[in-house]
Formats: structure tokens, sequence, C-alpha cells
């Protein structure tokens, strides 16, 4: 059969992509060979990798690997179907059992990933009476999840509190039937910690509802690695807590966790939840083993949490700036694009993956190398990140 090109129907397409090329703005996929793992392979080339959400290391991990091909072989390569029809199986119940232990929650419920999760929570809660208060800097699926709603929504200055109290207070005249504010708890940019406990006074002020989507928090942050909450110590009843399991768990699927009745309620009218087929098996029985690692083994977010300070300050001292200190994500500020690809292809001469980070993404002016530290690099890793910076450096960095 003859490949259709579509180049007549499709021109208009055409024209954006070249746009994009012109704009500087095309992307190819880069292949890589082999596991995402602390160092990955590219064109046959080692490289340290500096790239990932993998903060734990977890997607090599013996376990998980293991636990995957475990189900696939007991319970078969897919659900079959969507969860309330007959695509729920004992992994699907035991995660969810255990996803709302590890976050001291009455109830969780999966999703197929971070990104389903935010768009069906917030679709559900959220509708045309009702105003959603969005940090600035959140995740995509966020803001798309609050216009798919069709509530009002404000967009308060990043992790600024005293702007989302003005917004929250001026609108006392029309106050929505429903308040939500929805904020990431590590932002993936900055890899700063949104100010949770002044967001849940404004939320018991106001009597709003407060979604922290800890896609980049669970498993990392908080003594018990269980997310912003944690890591400030602090609960509330007005608390609904998301989490991804495809960036610390090191597999893929989202979650949300808190009281039955938010849960029994997201089952009836979360779309993403409805009309999707479970996840499999195998992706679920990962999660599970990542699950008791991350509550069992927190030696492991000990090293994630050290190997981040010897990256952080090892940069600092090579003349980078790197603002922030809690998190794995480092941002090495660089500030024009072309001068952040060219220390990301500096860095890959070298043997490091590090990716330059442009506008539309962040802020124009503020173009960075995204860094993120695993539990799994080694001393030898590390040094030959730094020594790659330091050879970079002198080239007009
Ligand atoms: C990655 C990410 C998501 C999406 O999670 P996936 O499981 O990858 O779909 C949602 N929110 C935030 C803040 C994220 O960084």
């Amino acid at each position: 059969m003859r490949t259709r090109e579509g180049t007549a129907v499709f021109g208009a397409l055409r024209e954006e992509i070249e746009g994009l090329k012109a704009a500087d703005l095309y992307r190819e996929p880069r292949v890589f060979e082999g596991k995402a793992d602390r160092v990955v392979v590219k064109g046959g080339r080692e490289l340290v990798c500096l790239a990932s959400n993998n903060y734990l290391g977890l997607t090599a991990d013996e376990a998980l690997m293991q636990a995957s091909s475990d189900a696939a072989l007991r319970y078969g390569t897919g659900s079959g179907a969507s969860r309330l029809v007959s695509g729920t199986m004992a992994p699907h119940v035991e995660l969810e059992r255990a996803l709302a232990d590890f976050e001291g929650t009455e109830a969780a419920l999966l999703f197929g990933s971070g990104f389903a999760a935010n768009l069906g929570t917030i679709t559900a809660l959220a509708g045309r009476d009702d105003a959603i208060y969005s940090d600035g800097l959140n995740h995509a699926s966020i803001i798309d999840g609050a216009r798919l709603s069709k509530a009002r929504l404000e967009i308060y200055a990043h992790a600024d509190a005293s702007d989302l109290e003005r917004r929250l207070s001026g609108n006392s005249a029309n106050p929505g039937r429903r308040r939500l504010i929805v904020t990431d708890g590590v932002f993936s940019m900055d890899g700063d910690v949104a100010p949770l406990p002044e967001i849940l006074q404004l939320a018991d002020a106001y009597g709003a509802w407060v979604i922290v989507d800890d896609a980049h928090a669970s498993g990392v942050i908080g003594a018990g690695g269980r997310g912003t909450a944690d890591h400030y110590g602090v609960e509330s009843e007005r608390l609904i807590q998301l989490g991804t399991l495809s960036k610390a768990f090191g597999g893929e699927g989202g979650f949300v966790a808190g009281p039955s009745v938010l849960v029994d309620y997201l089952r009836h009218r979360a779309r993403p939840f409805v009309f999707s087929t479970a996840p499999s098996p195998a992706t679920v029985a990962t999660a599970l083993a990542a699950l008791r690692i991350v509550r069992d083994e927190p030696e492991r977010r000990l090293r994630l949490r050290r190997n981040s300070d010897v990256l952080r300050e090892g940069l600092r001292s090579l003349g980078y700036s790197v603002p922030g200190e809690t998190t794995p994500i480092l941002p090495v500020m660089v500030g024009e694009p072309g001068r952040a690809v060219a220390l990301s292809e500096a860095l890959e001469e070298e043997g490091v993956l590090a990716p330059a980070i442009r506008p539309p993404t962040v802020p124009s002016g503020t173009s960075r190398l995204r860094v993120t530290a695993m539990a799994t690099h080694t001393d030898e890793d590390l040094d030959r990140v730094l020594e790659a910076f330091r050879k970079a450096r002198p080239r007009g960095f």
C-alpha cells in the first residue's frame, strides 16, 4: 500500500511546523537505548542523567521490574475494561488501600496518569458557578483542568499567599458556590515548595478546598516521603492530596487521596477515571512495589537529599546561580536561550545529560538547565558532573 502524504489536506499544519522551526522551537525526539537509569545511553554513549524525574532511580530497580513481570504473567497485559465495568482486579484495590495508608487518608483513587488525575478531579469538583484559584506556575494539567471545568479562574502570583488572599477577599460579593485553591507542591522548573501552611490558613478563613499536586513531592520530601504537607508537618480536612506514580515512584499512573466521601464522589464523576481503561496489572504492581520502598527505605530519600546538596553546593562553588534549597530540582540559571542550549551541548560532549529549558516553558530571560539529582547517582557520577560543568564554564558561561 502506498503511504498517504496528506500534504494538501493538512498543509496548514506544515505551515505551523515551519513556524516552530523558524523560531528555533522545533523538537526532534531524542532516542535513548536501554533503561531510564542514573546513566543513560544515547548513540552508544553513556551520559550521566540529570534530565529525569526518576528521583529515586526506581525505574531500574530489580524489585520493581520483578513485580511488573510477575503481575503480567499472573494477570495478563491489560485490565480489559474501565474500572467500573470489569477492569478492577485485586492489585488495583490493594494499591488504592496502600496509597490511602501511605498518605494517612481514608481512601485513594487511581488514575491512568497524573495528568488524568488533575483533569478528572478539578473538572469533577468545580463547575460554571465555582471559582478556582491557581498558582501562576502551575502544571499544564491543572491549567487545562481549570479551563475545562468552566469555573471562574483566578491566577495568583507564584507562591504569593498575599495575592491569593487579595483575590479570595476581593470576590466576597460573588464568592462562587465552591472555591478551589490548586497548587503544585514542588514546582517543576524552579524546585521551590508552595507555601502550603499559609494556603491552608486562607482556605480555612475563606471556606475553600485545597488541591496540592505532589507530582514532584511524593516520595521525595517530608520526613515520611509523603510530600508537601509532610514537609511542613501540616494537616487539614480541606486538603486533597494528588500525586503521580510516574516520577519518584518509577512507573506510571496518578492518584488522589482524601476522605472516603471525596473518593466515592470522584469514582462517579471524574471522567478520566470512569471512561478510561483501568491501568494494567503490571503498572499497578510496579507502583505497589515502589510504595513499599518509599515507605520502608528512607535511606534512599536521604541519599537523594545528600546528592542534591552535593550538586547544588558544587555548582555554586563553580560560580553558577542555583536558587533553592530543599528539593532535587536544581535550576541552573543561564538567561538567554542560546546560551542555555550551548551549555547543555557542551555538557553532553563531556558525558552529562542536562536539558536546556527555554520560553515558553519558563519566562523570557530565565532560560536555564533543569538539573535533577537522583538517589542512585554515585559519587563518581557527581564528580563527573561537576567536572563537566567546570570545563563548560570557561567557554563563555
Ligand atoms: C508531571 C506532572 C503531572 C503529570 O503527571 P503524569 O503522571 O506524568 O501524567 C502533573 N502535575 C505536575 C505538577 C507534574 O509535574
